[in-house]
């Protein structure tokens, strides 16, 4: 999904199986989770995953801008997703392109399926994104951050929603796609689940798989993100027992 350019196609999997990082097929790559970053906004969460640093904050429910979009019966969630002009090394435009539109669409929709809306008539709940540094996957981290920041909010919702993407490198279906893998692989498939269920809340794909490959994919796609799960709730119990906090 990322620009190509006229580089030259790096080696993505060694004759081992082991990736450009020297990561298995179905690694991760490994992830930190902050909830409670920032002090002002009513919720939020840093996550640093690879090399993907992105803030999310949560401020709701609260009155709604603008106006006209406000519902009698329930909130509305809103969602900003922004790269920083700084999050990558080729020249990003700076400010909301058509694929932070997009993404920003996407991510609201699965959250407004995990969010006791009707609990809040009148609301709006706003969820903003700021990648900060990015390297692939950096929908599926922002939803991981947003999703922390609207538990640290106290948002009543279903469940958290752990995200990962997946893809086929070299022929080879891969979890958690980095930069190269995810501008050179052949697919890349983003998807969010609710744990509890099993239910996928957002799903897309870039390029072309198989039947069968797709199958794998999912399967590798629903294991990452119950690892990925777990990361999630400690690091709500972290910050609930009094443990990690960035300062101010
Ligand atoms: P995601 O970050 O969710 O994987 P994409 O597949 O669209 O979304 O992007 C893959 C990666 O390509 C991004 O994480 C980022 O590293 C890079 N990228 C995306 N958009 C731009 C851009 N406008 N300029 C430079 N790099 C970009």
């Amino acid at each position: 999904m990322g620009s190509v350019g006229a580089k030259e196609v790096p080696v993505l999997l060694s004759p081992e199986g082991l990736r450009i990082d020297g990561r298995k097929l179905d690694e991760l790559r490994s992830i930190r989770i902050v909830a409670g970053a920032l002090h002002q906004a009513d919720g939020s969460a840093f996550v640093e995953w690879g090399a993907n640093k992105v803030m999310a904050a949560v401020y709701g429910p609260r009155e709604v801008h603008p106006r006209h979009l406000q519902q009698n019966n329930k909130a509305i969630v809103q969602c900003r997703y922004n790269m920083a002009a700084f999050s990558v090394d080729e020249r990003k435009r700076p400010g909301l392109d058509r694929r932070s539109q997009e993404i920003s669409k996407v991510i609201a929709e699965a959250f407004e399926s995990v969010i006791f809306a009707e609990e809040f008539p009148r609301t709006s709940i706003d969820v903003y994104i700021e990648v900060l540094q990015a390297n692939a996957g950096t929908r599926c981290a922002g939803i991981v951050a947003a999703s922390v920041a609207l538990a640290d909010a106290g948002i009543p919702m279903v469940d958290l929603l752990p995200a990962v993407a997946v893809g086929k490198v070299s022929g080879a279906i891969a979890l958690d796609l980095k930069k190269e893998e995810d501008n050179f692989g052949e697919a890349d498939l983003p998807m969010a689940l609710v744990p509890q269920s099993g239910r996928l809340v957002l799903l897309q794909m870039e390029g072309h798989m198989t039947r069968d490959e797709l199958a794998k994919a999912l399967d590798l796609g629903v294991s990452g993100c119950r690892s990925i799960y777990e990361k999630m709730k400690q690091a709500l119990r972290d910050r609930y027992a009094g443990g990690t906090e960035v300062a101010a």
